[in-house]
């Protein structure tokens, strides 16, 4: 044993989903019926569902918001973390998919956790930023790449002090340690990590969970 993080062998893999995955019935369901969509692979694992939906439970987040929706994976483990006055502002710009999302959300009893909102992104950001700065405990952000950068910005606007954004795929497959790779997603990816770590707003660590999540913590004035 070195002190690196272990690569997964598919065996080790299988071993962690067997011993940690305490998936619920829906989420399951959800999973299975999204595995014969052709975006599939869209969909975050389920044992990143389980983290973060341990993060927001951990830090007894009441408002949330989640950037880039799909057929509702992580929106339904988010809401089902949250207590009763919970409430998770979901964006997408898709009514198809989320259509799926909105089923689950309904057969869960989460639906009136959830204000989902279609359209761009950055649009209901700019709204959101004017009417409700400061106010949200939890983000995660996980929609298209390109506009990743003024997503994390228009976050930290809206977190409090001491919330926490999840950003999603900051791994990007292996993409962003090969430097051959120079497609604007990659590079999107790549550029916001850089930030990231030269951010003094914020804490940081990055999660090799996934695809990798990067959780960044909005720090308080009062931190040493
Ligand atoms: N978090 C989801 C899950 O757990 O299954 C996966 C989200 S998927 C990777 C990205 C989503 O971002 C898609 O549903 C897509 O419709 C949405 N999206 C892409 N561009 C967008 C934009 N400009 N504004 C809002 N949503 C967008
Ligand atoms: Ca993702």
């Amino acid at each position: 044993m070195s002190n690196q993080t272990l690569a997964l062998t598919p065996e080790l893999y299988q071993y962690l989903r067997n011993q940690s995955l305490r998936e619920p019935e829906l989420l399951r369901a959800l999973r299975e019926e999204t595995a014969r969509h052709p975006r599939h692979s869209m969909q975050i694992a389920p044992e990143e569902g389980q983290f973060l939906a341990f993060l927001v439970r951990l830090m007894g987040a009441r408002r949330c918001l989640e950037i880039g929706v799909f057929t509702g994976y992580s929106s339904l483990a988010v809401a089902l973390a949250l207590p009763a006055d919970g409430r998770l502002t979901a964006l997408d710009i898709s009514e198809d998919y989320t259509a799926v999302a909105r089923r689950y959300w309904r057969a869960a009893g989460v639906e009136e956790r959830i204000d989902l909102r279609l359209g761009k992104a950055r649009d209901h950001l700019a709204e959101l930023v004017r009417t409700q700065a400061g106010s949200y405990d939890w983000v995660f952000i996980d929609a298209d790449k390109v506009n990743y950068r003024h997503y994390y910005e228009a976050s930290l606007t809206l977190l409090r002090p001491g919330g926490l954004v999840a950003i999603d795929n900051v791994l990007w497959g292996g993409a962003v340690a090969d430097p051959r790779d120079e497609t604007e997603d990659t590079q999107a990816i790549r550029e916001l990590n850089a930030t990231l770590l030269g951010d003094p707003r914020v804490d940081l660590t990055l999660v090799p969970i996934g695809d990798g999540v990067t959780l960044v913590r909005k720090r308080l004035p009062t931190d040493p």
